[in-house]
């Protein structure tokens, strides 16, 4: 038996100047991924209800008579400050409708999402005070200084796989910086976005600050188009990244861009060797493998290749696969039978081109067939040129790779479109850092993996995309900047 919910599931409405409103469009369902049955219906924002969101959050933003410019910085922190309290308030429902809504295990989304997710905002809290120019000394008669000014109406297009997380890591900075904003959940999972909608009201973000228009990738598209939108904040697949910024060229929006990766997770055969097979697996099957910063290159020194696999296999086997609302599962549902398939389809071409399966390769069944989990699964003797070692799969499959010595170790991790993120397991720290310097990412995480925190940047190189959420950084991305010359 699945275990019982206490989550309720409403069906899904347009949030649009404070009001609660069906979309023009068809609509569409939304499936929880473990059962493969429909939780709700969901209204489908067209591209008139697009623009009547940019208007309101237009409206909201406006210098005189716009509630949200109108109010002290210090308010709109208190604003975000008591946001974070009522998502805490609530981390028991929240973490229930993301695990429905997209197959992560409960443990993830109560224990690792949502907490962040309130991180997120009381760290942004903190910034709305601290948002500010400089004056500058340059001639004798003049009086020279810099504003930093909000960017204006934001469109924030998130993917599915940290649904509410993703969005934090945009509205936080936007907010706090006086940025108004409309946000398009994914169509797999707009239920936690919802939710969180009807929270930012009652937590006093008035009419029009946030709205929430849920649709695919036409009302995504809508509000890229939209000549009223300032700024675009994606996360998402390169292949739309890039659409995206084609789109935005039109009317020269700003835009963010986090898309795919494919990160390289070296381990050394002077690391120690049992937190290194630990964070390889939490490296990959954390989050399905569903995560942009997955570990999904295992480049293993070849001196303890055999020794490292072996050890590998047996823990990758004892990962608890099953039911996402059981708070000891750790590998939950593929988030749709779409992605499903594609991540099978990979595990095929990774056979056909000559690499080793280890462990795993199948659809797993929990409770019959309908839920679309797949087995932990390994390949060993991996080439850099397979597919499997150089497109993104985006589900739990590792490719084992193996090298010789640190030049060609760069040299291989290096050698792909992606730049997100990597990982060193070694105790010797000289070297670490050395290779910290010399690899493409955006991150790099020396013996740990996946740790991430509201203080640090997070962003990509290469193909994985530009800016950088979180930290102090993201705010030059919600902000203009100003010079004011006064001649004295
Ligand atoms: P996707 O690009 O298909 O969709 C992402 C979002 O964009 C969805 O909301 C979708 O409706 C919307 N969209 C689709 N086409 C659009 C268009 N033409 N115009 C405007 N919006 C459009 O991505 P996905 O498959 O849902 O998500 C997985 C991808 O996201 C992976 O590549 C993953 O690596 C990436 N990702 C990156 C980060 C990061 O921080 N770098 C984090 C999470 C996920």
């Amino acid at each position: 038996m699945l275990a019982a919910t206490k989550a309720k599931v409403a069906p899904g409405k347009l949030l649009i100047n404070g009001q609660w409103l069906q979309g023009s469009g068809h609509g569409f369902d939304t499936i929880n991924p473990a059962t493969g049955e429909v939780l709700t219906h969901v209204s489908e924002a067209s591209a008139q209800d697009v623009g009547q969101a940019v208007a309101a959050a237009r409206k909201a933003f406006d210098d005189s008579a716009g509630p949200w410019r109108k109010m002290s910085a210090s308010e709109r922190g208190k604003v975000l400050w008591r946001i974070a309290d009522l998502l805490e308030k609530n981390i028991d429902e929240l973490a229930e409708l993301e695990t429905l809504d997209n197959g992560k295990p409960i443990f993830e989304s109560r224990y690792v999402d949502m907490p962040m997710v309130a991180d997120v905002f009381r760290y942004y809290a903190g910034w709305a005070t601290k948002i500010h120019g400089e004056t500058v000394n340059t001639f004798n008669n003049a009086f020279t200084y810099t504003l930093r000014e909000p960017v204006g109406v934001v469109g924030a297009i998130v993917a599915w796989n940290f649904p509410l997380l993703l969005a934090s890591w945009k509205l936080g900075p936007a907010l706090a910086c006086g940025n108004t904003v409309v946000l398009k959940p994914a169509e797999q999972t707009p239920l936690t976005a919802l939710r969180f909608g009807e929270l930012c009201l009652e937590a006093g973000l008035p009419p029009g600050v946030l709205n929430i228009v849920t649709g695919g990738p036409e009302t995504g598209a809508a509000l890229v188009k939209h000549p009223g939108v300032d700024k675009v904040a994606f996360t998402g697949s390169t292949s739309v990244g890039k659409e995206i910024m084609r789109a935005s060229a039109e009317t020269l929006k700003r835009v963010t861009l986090e898309l795919g990766g494919k990160s390289p997770n070296i381990v050394f055969s002077d690391s120690n060797m049992d937190a290194a097979v630990k964070g390889a697996v939490n490296g990959i099957f954390y989050g399905k493998g569903e995560v942009c910063s997955a570990g999904s290159r295992l480049f293993v020194e070849k001196k303890v290749e055999d020794e490292f696999t072996s050890k590998l296999v047996e823990y990758t086997r004892k990962i608890k696969l099953g039911d996402p609302l059981d708070p000891k599962t750790r590998l939950g549902a593929i988030v749709s039978e779409k992605q499903m398939q594609t991540v099978l389809s990979y595990i095929e071409s990774g056979k056909k081109e000559g690499a080793t399966l280890l462990s795993g390769g199948k659809r797993a069944s929990v409770n019959g067939d309908r839920g679309y989990f797949i087995e932990p699964t390994v390949f060993g003797d991996v080439k850099n040129e397979m597919t499997i070692a150089q497109e993104e799969i985006f589900g739990p499959v590792l490719a084992t790779l193996s090298f010789d010595d640190l030049d060609q170790v760069v040299e291989l991790a290096n050698k792909n479109i992606y730049g997100l993120a990597a990982a060193i397991w070694t105790n010797d720290v000289k070297k670490a850092h050395q290779l910290s310097r010399r690899l493409k990412a955006g991150t790099v995480w020396i013996n740990t993996y996946g740790l991430m925190d509201a203080a640090l940047p997070f962003g990509g190189y290469k193909q994985s995309g530009f800016g950088r959420e979180l930290g102090m950084h993201a705010i030059d991305h919600y902000t203009e900047l100003k010079t004011v010359w006064m001649n004295l």
